[in-house]
């Protein structure tokens, strides 16, 4: 089931960059395996997904470690400074920096490391008070502080707009956070301004968050199906 619904999956997307003339390399597939046992990652790994999604550092650790560090995790969680290290360790990708003090504390434990890491600021765009990820006007600021981080890549912005029943809802914040990043981009904020990386849609919107400029989209359900609700994390 996991091998049908990737190839699906893949198959969509493609259609969606045909369909708005965007080349097919363009968008990366995070599978979100949270709360998903290691074997499903392992059925995905073979049918060819690389790229993994997580939102827990202890669960992502126990899998890493699991699967004996063979497997590519983005971190797409909130992620508290205390487990900076563990973030620095396994991930090749922290999409949700929302901070200069998480920025920099995941710095510090890359230098011994000398492991440069790939990241994203999370942006709060709608303004959804029960979402992290920092306003829009404060990006730049935090930006240009982690431009003197010299093990961090600050690759572009992720973004998770507010829930609705209606995909279509959420293009306008998929827009806002592509020309929020197309501002920041001319003024040289990123570590590569000619690809500037957007981390937007899940299951039920990544096809209007790739019209809209996605370059990685997160997607858990449409893959490993429904999860079940822990009392951590309820709502998800
Ligand atoms: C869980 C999660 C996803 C995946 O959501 P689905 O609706 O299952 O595709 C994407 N992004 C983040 C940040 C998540 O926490």
């Amino acid at each position: 089931m996991i091998q049908n619904n990737i190839e699906l999956l893949n198959d969509r997307i493609i259609e969606t960059l045909n369909k708005c003339g965007r080349n097919i390399d363009t968008v990366r597939l995070v599978a979100v395996s949270k709360r998903f046992p290691t074997s499903s990652i392992k059925e995905a790994q073979e049918a060819g997904q690389r790229l993994f999604g997580e939102n827990y550092i202890q669960e992502a650790n126990d899998k890493y470690h699991e699967l004996h560090g063979n497997v590519q995790f983005h971190f797409i969680g909130h992620l508290q400074s205390n487990k900076a290290k563990i973030a620095a360790e396994i991930c090749s990708m922290i999409e949700t920096v929302n901070s200069f003090k998480l920025a920099k504390k995941l710095n510090n434990h890359l230098v011994p490391l000398t492991k440069t890491l790939d990241i994203l600021v999370q942006v709060n765009t709608g303004d959804d008070t029960n979402k992290s990820g920092i306003a829009p006007d404060k990006v730049g600021d935090l930006l240009r502080k982690i431009s003197k981080l010299p093990m961090l890549r600050a690759l572009g912005l992720m973004t998770i707009p507010p829930f609705t029943e209606n995909p279509d809802n959420a293009r306008s914040f998929f827009q806002e956070l592509r020309l929020l990043s197309q501002s920041l981009s001319k003024e040289k904020l990123f570590f590569d301004n000619n690809r500037v990386e957007l981390s937007m849609g899940m299951s039920n919107d990544y096809r209007i968050a790739i019209e809209e400029g996605a370059t990685l989209v997160r997607i858990g359900t449409a893959i490993f199906g429904q999860r079940v609700a822990t009392r951590q994390n309820q709502q998800i």
